[in-house]
């Protein structure tokens, strides 16, 4: 169903109390972070599909290709800040009492325009820090790759000497069992579920929005595209996510 922003639309918000809000790289793409398959994107970095050099394995393979994209991906953080979406998204946790932000991004843009750490959950993890596959500890980004602009070919892990990767998710690895849970308990709870800037084509977080639904919640799409669960959504908001989220609340 699609309907423009109507005044019923505008009571529902008014009227949520428990509300689950599920990002995904289109929140982003207007701060210059670029979105992985939305407006015909095909993600390759030097020849290799992003789903391969993010995997695990590709560390020991191919080393410096990977810390090349870390370190672009580092570049592109950099110079990016919040758009009008974040600061929306932000505000929300004034006016809703109880607010769940469970976002796919790794770029940390919630945070820095405001929203609680506490009410985030990085279901895909965070670009800007690297973990250790041995014994899971984590470090700023930047410092590992200082460690490489200063010569070292595949810094390892500073505590145990365990291989260093970006604390994201990466395509085949689990996500953390608790922002999982976290996330479900939310879409059962809430009477308000927003999936905005996401295909909805990833799991199994975008299994949330079907249980949000089943949960008796509202739930509201806002997406440049289709989205692979337009057919169960009872409003879908089609255009520029910065420009419509500033108009619904
Ligand atoms: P996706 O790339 O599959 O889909 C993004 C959607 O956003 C597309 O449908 C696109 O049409 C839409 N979009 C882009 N700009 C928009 C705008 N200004 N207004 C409205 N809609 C807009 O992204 P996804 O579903 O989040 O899945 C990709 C995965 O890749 C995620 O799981 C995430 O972990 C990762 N990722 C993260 C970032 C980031 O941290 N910013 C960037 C790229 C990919």
């Amino acid at each position: 169903m699609q309907f423009p922003i109507s005044a019923e639309l505008r009571r529902r918000f008014a009227e949520a109390r428990r509300v689950l809000v599920l990002t995904g790289a289109g929140v982003s793409a207007e701060s210059g972070v670029p979105t992985f398959r939305g407006g015909g994107n095909t993600a390759v970095w030097k020849g290799m599909p992003i789903e391969v050099i993010s995997s695990g394995q590709m560390l020991e393979r191919n080393l410096p290709a990977v810390w090349e994209w870390f370190d672009y991906r580092r570049g592109v953080l950099e110079s990016s800040h919040p758009n009008p979406a974040h600061y929306e998204i932000a505000r929300w946790q004034e006016v809703f009492p109880e607010l769940t932000l469970v976002t796919q991004n790794v770029d940390g843009l919630h945070q820095k325009a405001g929203s609680s750490p506490l009410l985030v959950v990085e279901i895909h993890g965070t670009a800007r820090e690297v973990t250790c596959l041995t014994c899971g500890e984590r470090a700023p980004m930047e410092r590992a790759l200082a460690r490489v602009r200063a010569g070292e070919e595949d810094p390892a892990c500073r505590t145990c000497g365990g291989i260093l990767k970006s604390a994201t998710i990466s395509f085949g690895q689990s996500l953390v069992a608790e922002d999982l849970r976290r996330a479900e308990r939310a879409a059962r709870a809430c009477d308000l579920m927003l999936a905005i800037g996401t295909k909805l084509s990833v799991y199994p977080i975008a299994g949330v929005v079907p249980v949000a639904k089943e949960s008796g919640a509202r739930v509201v799409i806002v997406n440049a595209e289709p989205t692979e669960m337009d057919a169960l959504a009872d409003v879908v908001l089609r255009g520029s996510i910065s420009a419509l989220l500033p108009r619904l609340v």
